[in-house]
């Protein structure tokens, strides 16, 4: 085995990658040409086939998440092979097929960690926020961090299955299996691969998009949504949950208005604008709001082999690499249907 790695190693003759830098938070990414990644014992390196845009690296980029690494490369919605491994590395294989997600590390000794709750992890380390991500030609992840994927997903349509879809999941099972009948306000990214599970396992799809929408709500409704409109109209039925991905504050208490009892309100995002105040008796008869943070492996595994059954398709607008600036505006805008995703 040691002589193949050696050999595997000696074969990568490439010193130098591409990478879409951010230096300064509030500027554009710089594309420039640096050293590939060295993997440390546990790590393995990864040439990247694509690296999804998620709304989490704007509000990186905009400050509303602090303390960045710095310079930092974006991006935590990777698919690649990897190309070399660390010398601790045990599982992982040259030429295997993975996706890496937001959770870059997490310490496994917390009390989090230690209750199944790696997710809040206190020395969890993120990918394209703490540690560098995706927007390169290579980088390096933890071995433990990363998931195997299925072939059928070896490609830029795995990519948002790596956020969108994962945290999209998260925040599905926070639903319960008692809701049948799930709004989802935002209806992007994560919403068009959750409704394609949601509707897989029989349940009801009530999608809201910004108002006047009407491509979003087509969108929905091609993909089997029951009801599509807009985010301010009160649904035909009460609900039994809805998940917003919209960052959107407001929403918060117009989803608890077209709850049924019980129900839940789930926060899909990382950032949210203010939350206004709103009368107890729209909470009231055991209505719940809840916030979604980050991801476990668990949750990972659940998906992935989940996703592969259904199967599930992502819709993607792809942008090669340099162009990550136009990607991120494009993802700012809110006009492109689905998911977008950089190519290397
Ligand atoms: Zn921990
Ligand atoms: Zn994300």
């Amino acid at each position: 085995m040691k002589e193949v790695k050696n050999s595997q190693e000696s074969s990568l003759t490439i010193r130098t990658m591409r990478a879409m830098v951010m230096e300064v938070p509030g500027q554009p990414l710089i594309e420039k040409t640096i050293p590939l990644p060295v993997p440390s014992t546990k790590q393995v390196l990864v040439k990247i086939i694509a690296c999804g845009v998620c709304r989490t690296d704007l509000h990186i980029m905009d400050s509303e998440l602090s303390q960045p690494k710095l310079p930092l490369i974006p991006g935590h919605e990777i698919v690649g092979t990897v190309v070399k491994l660390g010398d601790g590395v045990k599982k992982l294989k040259i030429g295997d097929l993975v996706g890496i997600p937001w959770l870059g590390f997490a310490c496994g000794h917390c009390k989090y960690c230690k209750r199944e709750q790696e997710n809040l992890c206190e020395n969890a380390l993120f990918t394209g926020y703490t540690m560098d991500g995706g927007y390169a030609e290579y980088t390096a992840a933890f071995e433990d961090f990363c998931f195997s994927l299925p072939a059928m997903y070896g490609n830029p349509s795995g990519a948002p299955l790596l956020c969108a879809g994962l945290i999209g999941y998260r925040s599905y099972t926070m639903t319960g299996p008692n809701a049948d009948k799930i709004g989802l306000y935002g209806f992007g990214a994560a919403a068009h691969i959750l409704i394609q599970v949601a509707l897989h396992q029989g349940k009801k799809i009530y999608a809201f998009t910004r108002d006047g929408d009407v491509d979003a709500q087509k969108f929905a409704k091609e993909l089997g949504a029951t009801w599509a409109g807009d985010s301010t109209v009160t649904p035909p039925e009460l609900l039994d949950a809805s998940i917003i991905f919209a960052p959107v504050g407001s929403l918060v208490p117009k989803a608890l208005k077209d709850l049924d009892k019980g129900g839940s309100v789930i926060c899909g995002g990382i950032h949210m604008s203010d939350i206004p105040s709103f009368p107890y008796e729209l909470l009231w008869e055991e209505r719940m709001i809840r916030s979604v943070a980050n991801l476990t492996r668990k949750d990972g595994w659940d998906f992935i082999a989940l996703a592969a059954q259904v199967p599930v398709k992502s819709e993607t607008t792809l942008f090669p690499l340099e162009k990550a600036n136009e990607a991120l505006a494009a993802v700012r805008d809110g006009q492109v249907q689905g998911a977008v995703v950089l190519v290397m």
